[in-house]
């Protein structure tokens, strides 16, 4: 990708644009992800930037890295392009990420080693700790304080309204999926000369009001769960105040009561990877308790370098057979089965001893989620669905047979 520069391709659209006032209908009303960029004056360039109004991820992926995926490649197709996969954990683990912190050491080392002037990550309300604060974090101290997920949407590219007179010019951009679509369809026309992107997977996000929904089903204590993760063994993995674990099999879940609380945009969402960030850093790619590294192009490996020799690394690896699993997985949600606690348990047992592991546990989240996703867009808004399920993600539907829209 060519280095940015000051010049502006597309003037700013100061005079012209105004963000959407609150309560306003976003472009993409229910679909909307609440990603900030109308809240931000980029609005003007919504109709080409809105992950959920045009989908352009052949476009995105030349232009963030030289080149789309290559279907053929059965890796790329389903994590996208990349140069190098590999897991990993923090040596020194920080206290309080969502996992060992490397996404959050790499925003603190990218400021200390002066390659960027800020930080774009999530803080948490004061008053309530799963309600998202973007910022532009121009400290490490303000980096860590946005260490461990918000599990709701978070309206990120709002924040790019705080960048003129502001004095960042260089920026590190830590985002989910939709806001990435976005800021690379406006990052041409941004007051910056180098924009870094560090990438978050993404699945089933909610609004506040949905997790609450979530949580009420899924826990024994909703109100005082403070993380929880849906892990490698199949299981969710709550934590509360007190310090307590408790665990649920992904089976156990309430499917009849969960069915609409996802939000619609998450529902109709393909960019699990996160296909436009330089590097992203999830887990599902990885063996249990470890993390999973996609480095998408050399800026990624510039990034993963600033903490790569405090890492703990290994190859990545895959074993087991997701297909049945998946296709089982597609008639039981549909039809909204429900299975009783201890059947829940003995199936969570049998499948994390002989379920799929590594890449191939990606491969079984990926499958499961983009089918239910086409066949969800196909009853819901048919008349969109052909447009926007991307060539790669049609490809991966296709290889499972789907209930009739
Ligand atoms: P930390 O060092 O704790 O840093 C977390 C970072 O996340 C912070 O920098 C913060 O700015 C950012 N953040 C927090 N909340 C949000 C938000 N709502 N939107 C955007 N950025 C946010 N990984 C998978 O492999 N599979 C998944 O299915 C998956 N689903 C996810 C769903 C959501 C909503 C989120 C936010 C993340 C998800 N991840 C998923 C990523 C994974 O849970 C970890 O965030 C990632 O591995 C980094 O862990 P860490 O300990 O290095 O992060
Ligand atoms: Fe605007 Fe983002 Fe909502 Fe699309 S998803 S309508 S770009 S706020
Ligand atoms: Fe955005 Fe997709 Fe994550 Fe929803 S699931 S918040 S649409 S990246």
């Amino acid at each position: 990708m060519p280095p940015l520069t000051t010049a502006q391709p597309t003037p700013l659209p100061h005079e012209r644009a105004r963000p959407l006032r609150p309560g306003s209908t976003y472009p993409a009303r229910d679909l909307c992800s609440q990603c900030g960029l109308c809240d931000s004056r980029w609005v003007a360039y919504v109709r080409r930037s809105c992950a959920f109004l045009e989908q352009r991820f052949e476009a995105m992926e030349a232009e963030a890295h030289g080149r789309s995926r290559d279907l053929d490649d059965e890796n790329e197709l389903y994590f996208g392009v990349h140069q190098r996969m590999l897991t990993a954990r923090l040596q020194q683990p920080i206290t309080g990420a969502q996992w060992t912190g490397i996404v959050s050491r790499i925003g603190v080392r990218a400021l200390e080693s002066g390659m960027v002037d800020a930080v774009l990550c999530v803080q948490q309300d004061p008053e309530d700790r799963f309600t998202p604060v973007p910022v532009l974090a121009r400290t490490p101290e303000e980096v860590l304080a946005a260490r461990v997920n918000k599990p709701t949407l978070s309206p990120n590219l709002r924040v790019l309204e705080q960048l003129e007179g502001s004095g960042i010019r260089r920026l590190l951009a830590i985002a989910v999926g939709c806001q990435v679509q976005a800021l690379r369809a406006v990052q041409q026309t941004l007051p910056l000369d180098n924009l870094y992107v560090l990438g978050l997977p993404c699945v089933d996000n909610v609004s506040r009001e949905g997790l609450r929904t979530f949580l009420n089903s899924a826990s024994r204590s909703p109100d005082t769960v403070v993380h929880y993760e849906f892990m490698q063994d199949f299981r969710i993995h709550f934590r509360h105040s007190d310090g307590s674990e408790e665990t649920l099999p992904f089976f156990g879940l309430d499917t009849p009561a969960l069915k609409d609380v996802f939000a619609p945009s998450c529902l109709s969402c393909f960019d699990y990877t996160n296909a436009g960030a330089d590097l992203v850093v999830g887990y599902m790619g990885a063996e249990f308790g470890r993390q999973w590294i996609t480095v998408r192009n050399p800026r990624g490996q510039r990034l993963l370098d600033l903490v790569e020799t405090e890492l703990d690394t290994a190859p990545v690896s895959s074993r087991g057979d997701r297909r049945a699993a998946v296709q089982q997985g597609i008639e039981a949600y549909d039809k909204a089965v429900r299975l009783p606690r201890w059947l829940a348990e003995l199936v969570g047992l049998v499948v994390q001893r002989i379920g799929p592991k590594g890449l191939e546990y990606g491969r079984f989240s990926i499958d499961s989620h983009f089918t239910r996703n086409a066949l969800w867009l196909r009853r819901h808004y048919p008349e969109m669905a052909q447009r926007h399920i991307p060539a790669f993600a049609r490809r991966i539907v296709e290889r499972y047979k789907l209930p009739t829209p």
